[in-house]
């Protein structure tokens, strides 16, 4: 597996690691949004956090947890973030669950979760919404994607993108594409122009 973070559980390439236990490491980031930017990861590859087994998953959160009372502190603050961009389209750059934890400090000018997009919702129809998403964990748990569930997605997606006739054809090519192979155009895209987490790592290590 050609992914960053494998080569870090692998000591292929440095990192400033804080913490380690048999199933998770955690690391600085290389690039940090703020001092103390921590990443925390399953040594195991795994793409997204659904893919992870329980036992994992929960020495995963304790580690999390472990380092939330110590790092804010030893920044001299008191908050964070704790963030997963869970998925390409939810900003994920290395296709290896990561976890950030993002120290906060007064006057920063950072925003919170709820600050990373802001789309139409038609309250109205939540109670409806609450119901399909209850029936779905009880008839569907595995989340298998189903033709009505597509649709839905397509018919949210932010009003300047559904009005613009100019994305059509990119909308009606996009779904044919799988998961994987998004992955894979995405790893070259990260090849031919290196993100900063590399050049980040050129000028530090
Ligand atoms: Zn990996």
């Amino acid at each position: 597996m050609d992914c960053l973070f494998c080569k870090i559980v692998k000591g292929e390439i440095p990192t400033l690691k804080v913490y380690e236990n048999s199933s998770v490491l955690s690391f600085l980031d290389v690039n940090p949004c703020s001092l103390g930017h921590t990443i925390i990861i399953p040594k195991k590859h795994y793409q997204n956090i659904e893919d992870i087994p329980e036992e994992e998953l929960n020495e995963l959160f304790s580690t999390i947890t472990k380092l939330v009372k110590v790092i804010p502190g030893v920044v001299g603050t008191t908050d964070c973030n704790i963030g997963l961009n869970n998925g390409k389209l939810a900003g994920q750059e290395v296709p290896h669950v990561h976890f950030h934890i993002i120290p906060r400090f007064e006057g920063d000018k950072g925003s919170s979760i709820q600050g990373l997009v802001r789309m139409e919702v038609d309250k109205q129809k939540l109670p409806e919404l609450a119901e399909k998403i209850k029936n779905e964990i009880e008839n569907n748990p595995d989340g298998k994607k189903t033709t009505e569930t597509k649709k839905e997605t397509t018919e949210n997606k932010p009003q300047e993108e559904k009005d613009s006739d100019s994305s059509n054809k990119e909308k009606e090519e996009q779904p044919t594409k799988s998961p994987e192979r998004e992955w894979q155009e995405f790893d070259m895209e990260l090849q031919n122009t290196p993100p900063d987490y590399s050049e980040a790592r050129k000028e530090n290590y």
